[in-house]
Parts: C-alpha cells; structure tokens; sequence
C-alpha cells in the first residue's frame, strides 16, 4: 500500500532523529525512560483503570501527560512508555498523520491491549497507521537494532535479552523477527 510506504518512510526519518538525541539515556541496555521524560519534560503518571485493557495514554495540554495502568507489569509499563512517546516524538516531528489523530482525539490518545481491527472503516486505517507508527518508534528506542544486534552476536538467549532492555520475552521475539533474526535459531543457538 502506498500511503503505508510513505508513513514507513516517515517514520524511518523519525526513529534516525531520535536515535541521536537519546544516546545519552541507556544505563547499558536499558533506556532510562524516567529521566528521559523528565528531560522532554513530560509528566509521567500511572493511573487505576478499571478496564484492564487500558495500556495508557498521552495527554497534550499545556504540556504533555503519559498515564500507565499500575496494575501492570514493570515491562509492560516500560512497554506501554516507549509506546506513548513514539506518539509523542511523531507529533513533535511533523507525522502529519499523527497531529491529527491527536486533534480529532480531543488532544488524548488511549491505548489498548486489544486493538478490534474487524472494522475496516477509513478511521479504523488512519488508526492502525498512528498506532503502527507509534509501536515502530517504541520498540525502537526500547530495542535500539545495532544493540539488538550486538547481543545476538554475544549469543544471548530471547530470556537474556528480554533482561537487558527491560521488556518482555514476547516483545523481544517480536522484534527479532522484525529485525529479520529468526526468535527460534537465536533461541537454540
Ligand atoms: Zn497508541
């Protein structure tokens, strides 16, 4: 689909810029999303929701707000974080699909667990494209590909990984295959 290469594309630019200006937020592996957000200057809160398929949110007021579900895990969280400021660094550099889908939300994006994608209606596309972009720039700060590929040099098992960025088992295979590193051979390697 074409409109999916350019906001690929779009995204890629995103993902290279910020890449250069978190460098100084890993502890190691592990990227330090308290003191980045404190840093960008966005509050980070953790809230009870009743719906446990709430991930989050970002809110943009004066400034803006990321809630986390504090019933959840710690990688999940961390998880939930990375995702709400791949929106975040979208917006603030120039994803036009982005800044709309944050104005035409009342200036709040809330993230599930469960994305229903059974309805193929043309905002149900312009979401799936927010959301895709969001995850790309998310897993890509959390997972950063030339450390990702440094520990699969090291022959670091998914469990090992998993560890040293701080996410969950079930994200770090996910962005292996995405990475074009088989989950399975890195597994038994
Ligand atoms: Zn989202």
């Amino acid at each position: 689909m074409k409109m999916q290469k350019i906001i690929d594309r779009e995204t890629k630019r995103i993902i290279e810029k910020v890449r250069s200006e978190i460098l100084g937020f890993y502890n190691l592996y592990r990227l330090d999303l308290d003191s980045l957000c404190r840093h960008l200057g966005i509050s980070l809160l953790e809230g009870e929701y009743e719906d446990e398929n709430v991930s989050g949110a970002l809110t943009k007021n004066d400034g803006y707000t990321i809630v986390i579900n504090s019933n959840h895990s710690l990688p999940r969280k961390r998880f939930t974080i990375a995702h709400e400021l791949g929106h975040y660094y979208a917006i603030e550099n120039g994803s036009e699909i982005a800044k709309e889908f944050m104005e035409q939300n009342g200036n709040l994006i809330k993230d599930y667990l469960v994305v229903n994608r059974s309805d193929k209606s043309e905002i149900d596309e312009n979401n799936y494209q927010v959301e895709r972009q969001a995850n790309m720039i998310g897993a890509s700060i959390l997972m950063p590909d030339e450390m990702v590929k440094s520990l699969v040099n090291e022959n670091l098992d998914i469990p090992e990984m998993a560890i040293k960025f701080g996410v969950s088992e079930s994200a770090m295979s996910y962005r292996l295959k995405i990475l074009n590193f088989d989950p399975m051979e890195t597994l038994y390697s």
